[in-house]
């Protein structure tokens, strides 16, 4: 704290991310990460354009990606904006979409970057609770609101919605904005894109950060009604209008065409997932059904904190959120099967069993 800060810095509560670990050798199932590199076409792409043209500012449109992205999700360039990671561009959405006179809604238990977006915007948010099975209840949104947003698998719960009801919850609230925010759908979850079509209310957001194996390229995409999207531009445009630089924006559009990989990629995970989830129902962890990258269990007896301490001394990294309601869980992030039984192996070891 220094008198030098604006008064809205004291006030921040910064996202913490999960631990990027400077030591080799760790077993890494802590921040939701692809165990497979991105596709060879994407990196391929950047090699080529490593060179010279590096000097030159990139397309600050991200015109080719745009249109890719496009083609791919059967809409036009003007209903897709493109951003650094799908936080950047969660952040434009909260500050262009999301600030209303009435409260914003999203989910308690949920993406933990919400509450640090509206406050960093001055949103008044609330929170809604999930049931006691984890479980977002759609009836608990109607109530009056500006805005809403649900990450769809939900983070770090897994647990999907069926698009039937987003569909309705869209139509309850004609007057609100309507986020669904993506990022681990392509793992199982029903993705709300065929409804933008019909609901200019809606923004769906997706990254390329887990399907496609690339978080460490930092592209994010949202897609929705050209007047939905023309906010997010205005936006970009009055904080930094070269989001996305020329590397990102070849490997996101050779990435995003390569439908081959990304179809191997996820199915590789899912299959790792259901094995892993029958591996730790057998330690007596109880999985919330996952549709995501990873899976949230809680053990019996041991506490989600001394776990993710006896594992991290053993070089598995997991993670664990002190917050109430979700303390007792771990979330693990799918590896390789070598990695899966690895974890497994460990866990044995810690339970003594
Ligand atoms: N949304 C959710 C629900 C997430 O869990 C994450 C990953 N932390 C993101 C968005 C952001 O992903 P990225 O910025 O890598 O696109």
């Amino acid at each position: 704290m220094s008198r030098y800060w604006s008064p809205i810095v004291s006030r921040l509560r910064p996202y913490v991310a999960g631990e990027q670990p400077r030591i080799p050798g760790l077993v890494k199932l802590n921040t939701n990460e692809n165990p497979y590199g991105p596709s060879p076409k994407a990196l391929g792409a950047i090699r080529k354009v490593a060179d010279d043209r590096l000097r030159l500012y990139p397309d600050p449109a991200a015109t080719q990606l745009r249109e890719a992205i496009a083609a791919r999700f059967g809409l036009t360039a003007e209903e897709v904006f493109v951003g650094n990671g799908s936080d950047e561009v969660l952040a434009h959405a909260f500050q262009a979409l999301l600030n209303h006179d009435l409260p914003l809604l999203y989910p308690d238990v949920s993406y933990s970057f919400y509450p640090t977006y509206s406050l960093l915007y001055g949103i008044g948010a609330i929170e809604i609770p999930v049931d006691d099975k984890f479980r977002i209840r759609l009836s608990d949104y109607d109530r009056p609101c500006g805005a809403i947003i649900i990450p769809n698998p939900n983070a770090p719960t897994g647990i999907g919605l069926p698009l039937a009801g987003i569909e309705a919850l869209l139509a309850a609230h004609p007057d609100a904005v309507v986020v669904i925010d993506e990022a681990y759908v392509d793992f199982g979850g029903e993705s709300a894109v065929p409804l933008i079509s019909r609901y200019p209310n809606l923004l769906v957001i997706q990254t390329l950060s887990k399907s496609r194996s690339f978080a460490g390229l930092r592209v994010g995409f949202a897609l929705g009604h050209r007047d939905l999207i023309e906010a997010l531009v205005r936006v970009k445009d009055s904080f930094n209008s070269y989001p996305l630089d020329r590397l990102a924006q070849v490997a996101a559009t050779a990435a995003i065409k390569d439908e081959a990989w990304l179809e191997t990629s996820r199915r590789k995970i899912i299959a790792s997932r259901e094995s892993l989830v029958r591996e730790l129902e057998s330690l007596d962890f109880e999985v919330l059904p996952s549709q995501a990258n990873f899976v949230f269990a809680r053990h019996e007896s041991r506490s989600g904190a001394s776990l993710q301490l006896a594992l991290r001394e053993r070089r598995v990294l997991v993670r664990h959120f002190a917050k109430p309601r979700i303390s007792e869980f771990l979330r693990i992030s799918i590896g390789t099967d070598e990695e899966c039984a690895l974890l497994v192996s460990t866990i044995r070891e810690i339970l003594a069993v």
